[in-house]
């Protein structure tokens, strides 16, 4: 079905609408797509503007922001994007981590499973909910087990695409461990496929990372086991 041109949906992107770029979920890059200036803003004036802006968007809507119920929204709204659930932007809120030398020299996989994450689709700005899936095998160096989901974590807190989350979270494993040896497969439903569009509740999507070894059939199978089976 082709959609109605109104004037707020004639912009095409490789001949796509925006609704139809949104619907398929197409990311354009591996990397988030940010301005060059995009932290000469600190986050208070971050956290105005926002708050301005959202404003707006309550009063277009109809709201009324005199309401003591509603009166506060734009602010919380504001401080959420900026210090919580899109903190992951800002390369400052990149955990730190320190590595360990593997001094009981385990040789075989490490896997870090059902890490919970909460995410936003790009396209529509609604959550994506899923687990995230680990392993590593350590090339000298170990990490310390939680630091693992804050990397998770981290990439997990900006608007998204799952293809690039999941490319994000292995890269950025695969340089801080220094080995190829890292799996990941993140496993997650779409709220904007759950609750508007299509609505379909019950599909998730699968997305997966095999690095070095990983790509060896039997290495991939023993992750998967550890992974799925109860
Ligand atoms: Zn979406």
């Amino acid at each position: 079905m082709k959609p109605k041109e109104t004037p707020w949906n004639i912009r095409h992107i490789d001949g796509m609408t925006v609704d139809e770029v949104g619907d398929m979920h197409i990311g354009t890059s591996a990397e988030t797509p940010l301005r060059e200036d995009a932290f000469d803003l600190d986050d208070d004036l971050k956290i105005e503007l926002i708050q301005k802006h959202f404003r707006e968007i309550m009063l277009i809507l109809g709201l009324d922001l005199n309401d003591d119920s509603l009166s506060g929204t734009p602010e919380r709204v504001a401080k959420m994007y900026v210090n919580e659930i899109f903190s992951g932007l800002n390369p400052k809120n990149k955990p730190d981590i320190k590595l360990f030398e593997n001094k009981y020299n385990y040789n075989q996989m490490l896997v870090e499973k059902n890490i919970t994450i909460y995410s936003n689709c790009e396209h529509h700005f609604v959550p994506i909910i899923g687990k995230v899936h680990v392993a590593y095998i350590s090339s000298g160096k170990v990490i310390g087990l939680s630091k693992i989901n804050r990397v998770v974590q981290y990439f997990a807190r900006r608007p998204q695409v799952q293809e690039r989350l999941t490319m994000q979270i292995g890269n950025e494993l695969k340089a801080m461990l220094e080995t190829e040896d890292i799996a990941i497969i993140v496993d997650a439903e779409h709220l904007c496929v759950s609750s508007r569009g299509i609505q379909d509740t019950s599909s998730s999507t699968v997305t997966s990372f095999y690095g070095g070894v990983f790509n060896n059939e039997d290495r991939k199978r023993e992750f998967l086991t550890y992974v799925y089976n109860k």
